[in-house]
């Protein structure tokens, strides 16, 4: 129970190297651009605050999955650490027994990996600290620093004032330091009902700061806890555990987002009371508040993300369009893109929002490197060219990337009846559309170049197939073959080779930018979204659990965008039947698509897309 707190002083080790794998050296790694926490650390290093060492750490609660804004929290906390040769804790902050479970933990854990990250053995639990936590407390209740209060919760909300009013000393203020020790060791016992008392500190009733008036740091709970069982009845409360575990493991920079600057007075409160009664050592950690992650047509709270699974808005947590992790793992998002991302939004200390066109920007940008590309039709119509001989079929070889000749070429079966797109044939073709229309020209791209000359249609109409012939001079590859020049390329595939694949289309989750803002469509002045009209009024945003309902105004989930997620029956290149699952390509012309995780199999191709290659969202907002 009384785990060993890791009190090991980190200074004369070796750095840990677990953590190093995004190290700044890195030749991969983006550019470092200076922020206000890798100022202050290099400080701390100039200054020898910690002798050198530099540890951080990030405490999820084990209570839902990671979302976008955790890769922020996940990265800057790694990253700072790798950077300078230390050591960042994956720590649960498992202190409420009842919403926490292993399934999360894991989870937690899968994620911060496929991040890239390692926390090399130290991954630890708040709950490791149980024991040392009530010590302290009983330490705290001996020096008359904190009380058992015996008030209901409501004659505790009742005297705890507001913003503008002072709150009320509680009648049990005064409790003698016997009385309190043994109240508190018989709440320990199980002796009392949940609620019946808790302990708080025995700070200011009056101060400005409403964290400091005598903060609860226990309460009972008669609840079993997923590490620690039925071991106790009475659990820690969130601010006092935090402090206390950072102390412990020796962390040099906290750092956290910024609803928790006004809980620092708090935080050092504790530590440097313990650190003067002798009970923790110096140098104490030191928060620090960055801007939390606020991003555009998502959402990043537990609480909706939860009512989107459960309520069946998606198709679980991994769900592409989910602002998960394993949603963006799922939907072919990689974890340089969120690399690239953090780095390019940076860090500050003032709130704002960020476009959701930055991170599909970034994760483009990845991909763009090192997807291969290959040819997929996904609304195939049929080519016929009418002057390549029946039954015969030859190889075309595309490179695998444009920028990259080391990757080499690949075969693709050509012969003469092709699966095209749909509209890259048209009767009636619109200014400017350089692709088949009766008489025009195209190239087939790294094959030949073809003439339309026609095309069948149905009882009602609709094209069946389009016919033209080839150039057999022009084949991609043969000298003289780029003598004529045609403006239209378009990609096909032989349809008597080609796969059939379920190619799922995934969009952005909301259509508007703030889900269920009054103003949905409204930009907050320091929003990252130009060019479009200046609001009429304060966007109030349905993001933060800590809302008030009536702020939202709206119900965001009537912001879906039925779009989102739409399944079509495409043709892919015979190779990629047989990629493996999580397999990124580029379909040329498309976008970026990935071999779907769980669905894809080789019988039975199933790819997801990722990005389209250009953003068509924020032109659509520009108009
Ligand atoms: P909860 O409401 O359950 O506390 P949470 O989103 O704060 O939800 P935690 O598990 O407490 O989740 O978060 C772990 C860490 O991730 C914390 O340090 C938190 O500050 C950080 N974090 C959470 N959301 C964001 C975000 N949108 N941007 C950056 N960091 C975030
Ligand atoms: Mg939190």
């Amino acid at each position: 129970m009384n785990a060993a707190p890791p009190q090991a002083n980190h200074a004369n080790r070796e750095p840990d190297s677990a953590n190093l794998r995004h190290a700044s050296g890195g030749k991969d790694a983006p550019a470092l651009a200076s922020n206000f926490l890798r100022a202050i650390i290099a400080e701390d290093n100039r200054t020898n605050k910690y002798g050198g060492r530099v540890v951080t750490r990030f405490p999820p609660e084990p209570n839902g999955y990671l979302h976008y804004g955790h890769a922020k929290s996940i990265i800057l906390n790694f990253g700072l650490a790798a950077e300078n040769n230390g050591i960042c804790h994956l720590r649960y902050d498992d202190t409420n027994p009842l919403k926490e479970g292993v399934e999360f933990e894991d989870s937690i854990a899968d994620a911060v990996r496929w991040l890239g990250y390692d926390w090399g053995g130290h991954r630890y639990h708040a709950s490791d600290y149980y024991g040392d936590l009530y010590r302290f407390a009983e330490w705290f209740i001996t020096q008359d620093l904190a009380y058992v209060d015996s008030q209901s919760a409501e004659e505790m909300r009742a005297t705890r004032g507001t913003l503008t009013q002072p709150g009320r000393d509680s009648p049990f203020r005064t409790r003698s330091v016997a009385e309190n020790l043994d109240l508190f060791r018989r709440m320990r016992a199980g002796e009392f009902p949940d609620g019946a008392h808790i302990l708080r500190l025995k700070i200011d009733m009056a101060s400005a700061n409403v964290n400091m008036r005598d903060p609860a740091i226990y309460r009972i709970r008669h609840a079993s806890h997923h590490r620690t069982g039925d071991a106790w009845c009475i659990y820690p409360l969130y601010d006092y555990t935090h402090a206390i575990s950072d102390a412990l493991e020796r962390i040099t920079h906290s750092i956290c987002t910024l609803e928790f600057q006004d809980h620092r007075p708090l935080y050092d409160w504790v530590i440097n009371r313990l650190a003067d009664g002798g009970q923790l050592e110096r140098p104490l950690p030191q928060q620090f508040e960055f801007a939390r992650l606020n991003l555009t047509y998502v959402v990043l709270s537990k609480r909706r993300l939860i009512e989107l699974v459960r309520e069946h808005h998606v198709d679980g947590w991994d769900d592409p369009r989910m602002p998960t992790l394993v949603g963006a793992r799922r939907r072919g998002f990689t974890p340089e893109g969120f690399q690239i991302f953090a780095e390019r939004i940076g860090v500050s200390k003032a709130d704002s929002w960020i476009d959701m066109s930055v991170l599909e920007d970034c994760m483009r940008d990845d991909l763009n490197g090192r997807a291969e590309r290959r040819m997929a039709v996904l609304d195939p119509v049929r080519l016929v060219i009418d002057n390549y001989p029946e039954g015969a079929s030859e190889e075309c070889f595309p490179p695998n990337h444009p920028q990259r000749p080391e990757l080499g070429r690949r075969p693709v079966p050509f012969s003469r009846e092709l699966w095209i797109e749909r509209d890259d044939y048209s009767e009636s073709p619109p200014k400017g559309y350089f692709r088949l229309t009766p008489g025009a020209e195209v190239r087939l791209r790294y094959g030949y170049i073809i003439r339309c000359v026609g095309a069948d249609k149905d009882a009602a109409g609709n094209v069946t197939a389009v016919h033209c012939t080839y150039d057999p001079a022009t084949r991609s590859g043969t000298p003289g073959a780029d003598t004529r020049k045609v403006k239209g390329n378009i990609h096909w595939l032989s349809a008597a080779h080609a796969v059939p694949a379920e190619v799922r289309l995934y969009d952005r989750l909301f259509r508007v930018p703030f889900p269920g803002a009054r103003n949905p469509w409204g930009v907050r002045a320091e929003a990252a979204v130009p060019d479009v009209p200046a609001p009429t009024h304060h966007v109030a945003v349905a993001g933060d659990d800590e809302d008030a309902p009536e702020v939202a105004e709206r119900n965001y989930i009537d912001d879906l965008n039925p779009e989102s997620k739409r399944v079509i029956a495409a043709f892919v290149e015979p190779a990629l039947a047989t990629v493996a699952p999580e397999t990124r390509v580029q379909f040329e012309r498309h976008g970026y698509f990935v071999a779907d995780l769980a669905d894809h199999q080789p019988g039975r191709p199933v790819f997801n897309r990722a990005v389209t290659l250009r953003d068509s969202w924020t032109r659509a907002a520009t108009g």
